[in-house]
């Protein structure tokens, strides 16, 4: 099959043939038809998370962020079959475990779902990841509830549990963080969206945020209390360097919630130096929020089939395979702006 290849760290990923992958009792060969280009592909990219036990067996093809049709399913699987239209949450759990069974699949690190960036695709325990699609969204849009549309969804819903005129912050308006901006602000929360580059600030208007800060020229600290009287009810760090973390939990109010969405890189190593007597004395609460549980997707379709989310929205280029290692290579220097989703393979 055609696939975009890493073959080593940091070096440039070519398209070329590659052996389709095998299927497994219990896995399923999803025919590729839409996957986006995630910042945590650039991470595997750069051999980020060893720190945290990830590591690719090279060569590999990456992306997870894929929608796409059953090609295959292995002898063990009941509940799918060719034809299906499908996605999966990026975390491929085992269904069996302790999170998996108390409802947190996204906590239960079976194994990841890549090969996006190919034809085919495997999906592990596939009978209990994957998730159908309905004709109603199209591949296009279906190829960001892999990971960023659905990980910003557990971020604002379950996890900050966002509530109507609540005021929320945004550090990072890549992908995850403007799908982070339209989920909050469909929820009703005013949104106040952080970054660099006023071209991303331009989306993040466009994705729901009535307040723009460009922390280029404006302490966005200081500009999100004035905006907010006080602090923002949450803050959601979406990109995970030491600077918007810090800085998301600064422009808290008293009693406000921090989400962290955004892993570190090479210059953190997971490790980043907390405000602790802010958080004391505000009683400051702190939450990670990873991927999204299976069983949350049917609630967060419906709402993408009656408009009320909008994940289509967001995606600013559509792409071939041969167009998609450009856009990775952009993110080594902040300039791909929006998303990208490649969609001819
Ligand atoms: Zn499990
Ligand atoms: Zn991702």
């Amino acid at each position: 099959m055609k696939a975009l290849v890493m073959e080593a760290v940091g070096k440039p990923m070519v398209v070329k043939d590659f052996p389709q992958p095998e299927c497994p009792p219990d896995a399923a060969i999803v025919r590729v038809q839409a996957c986006g280009i995630c910042r945590s592909d650039w991470h595997m990219w750069m051999g980020d998370w060893s720190w945290i036990g990830f590591s690719s067996h090279l060569p590999t093809v990456l992306g997870h962020e894929f929608a796409g049709v059953i090609e295959e399913v292995g002898k063990d699987v009941k509940k799918l079959k060719r034809g299906d239209r499908v996605v999966a949450p990026l975390s491929q759990a085992c269904g069996t475990c302790e999170d998996c069974t108390s409802g947190h699949s996204n906590l239960c690190f079976g194994g990841s779902s890549a090969g996006g960036f190919g034809q085919f695709a495997r999906l592990g325990y596939a009978d209990y990841n994957t998730v159908k699609l309905s004709e109603a969204i199209d591949f296009v849009a279906g190829a960001s509830m892999g990971c960023r549309y659905v990980t910003a969804y557990h971020a604002i819903m379950d996890q900050a549990r966002v509530k109507a005129d609540e005021s929320v912050v945004i550090y990072g308006c890549g992908g995850v963080g403007l799908s982070a901006a339209q989920i909050a602000a469909s929820a009703g929360a005013r949104v106040i969206a952080v970054d660099l580059d006023d071209r991303k600030l331009e989306l993040a208007r466009r994705a729901g945020a009535t307040d723009v800060v460009n922390a280029k020229t404006t302490d966005p600290v200081a500009a999100v209390k004035e905006l907010t009287h006080g602090g923002a009810h949450v803050s959601v760090d979406a990109l995970g360097i030491a600077a918007t973390c810090q800085n998301a939990m600064l422009s808290l109010r008293k009693l406000g919630r921090h989400v962290q969405i955004g892993l570190t890189t090479q210059k953190e190593k997971g490790q980043v130096a907390l405000p602790i007597d802010l958080i004391v004395l505000a009683e400051l609460q702190i939450m990670g929020s990873s991927s999204i549980p299976t069983w949350r997707y049917p609630a967060m379709l419906e709402m993408v089939e009656r408009g009320k989310l909008a994940p289509k929205q967001l995606v600013t280029n559509t792409i071939a395979l041969d167009q998609a290692f450009d856009v990775i290579d952009q993110m080594s220097r902040f300039e791909n702006v929006g998303i990208s989703v490649i969609d001819r393979f």
